[in-house]
């Protein structure tokens, strides 16, 4: 039996979670899709050139997502992780892999969504002034696709794709950097960059700081060598009673 984890006022503490904490929500993993939706491959659809090809069947996979996730409830991983941060307050940093806002409905707030948000929408044009919006819209109709207000062009998904860049890197590095405790949840640590964050406090430990990483999961992931431990089980059972809160 682990011990549980005491976490003081003062721990800085990042967490970065994967698709494993939205499993039990009824979110599939892209394990459990074995990465295929409706016989093409995911990085097919998810991706510039799936949005060059046919934008159209893009809209039609992430407005299956939507209405899929509009149905789920955040599960007690997701609240475990909102007690903590009311807990710890600033020193707490959530960033999550997730496009669900499932987080957020746990209470969580300033959570870090590096790879997107499902629920928003923006213009395709780098150039244009209009931000990233609210849309719980689904678009399923190709002859009906969304466009700009402000340019004219499509309107896209607020999601990072398989080649494009992860969002808010920098205030991640700082982060992480800073953090005495870093804590993976339900990362399969093949996708980088996020698969790598781990590898700081790897080189910080070597020189000689105190901070630790671990990993709470189904299984162990491919980057587990880099995590001083490993507790494996689902998250939603494992991380309610994980944490003892000090003062
Ligand atoms: P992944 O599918 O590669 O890995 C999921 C991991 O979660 C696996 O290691 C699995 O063992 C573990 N897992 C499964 N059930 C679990 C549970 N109940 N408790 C704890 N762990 C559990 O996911 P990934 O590493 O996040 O990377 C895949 C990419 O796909 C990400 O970039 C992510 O943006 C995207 N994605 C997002 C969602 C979502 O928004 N909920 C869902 C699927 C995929
Ligand atoms: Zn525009």
């Amino acid at each position: 039996m682990h011990e549980p984890i005491s976490l003081s006022r003062s721990t800085r503490f990042v967490v970065l979670t994967g698709a494993g904490i939205s499993a039990e929500s009824g979110i599939a993993t892209f394990r459990d899709a074995n990465g295929l939706w409706e016989q093409h491959a995911v990085e097919d659809v998810a991706s510039p050139d799936g949005w060059e090809r046919d934008a159209a069947l893009v809209w039609r996979f992430y407005s299956e997502r939507r209405a899929k996730a509009a149905e789920a409830k955040p599960n007690a991983g997701h609240f475990a992780l909102a007690r903590v941060q009311r807990h710890l307050g600033s020193d707490f940093t959530l960033i999550t892999q997730n496009v669900d806002n499932l987080h957020s409905l746990a209470g969580s707030t300033g959570v870090i969504h590096m790879h997107g948000e499902l629920f928003k929408t923006r213009c395709e044009n780098p150039d244009c002034k209009l931000a990233p919006f609210e849309d719980k819209r689904l678009y399923m109709d190709a002859k009906a696709l969304p466009r700009c207000t402000l340019c004219g062009a499509r309107l896209r998904p607020h999601i990072v794709w398989f080649g494009e860049v992860p969002l808010e890197l920098h205030p991640i590095k700082r982060k992480v950097e800073d953090c005495d405790l870093f804590m993976t949840v339900g990362s399969s640590g093949v996708v980088y960059p996020a698969a790598g964050f781990v590898r700081e406090l790897v080189y910080r430990r070597q020189m000689g700081e105190s901070c630790r990483a671990i990993y709470v999961g189904l299984e162990r992931p491919a980057n587990a060598d880099q995590f001083q431990e490993t507790r494996l089980g689902k998250s939603g059972e494992i991380l309610p009673t994980l944490f003892t809160l000090d003062a």
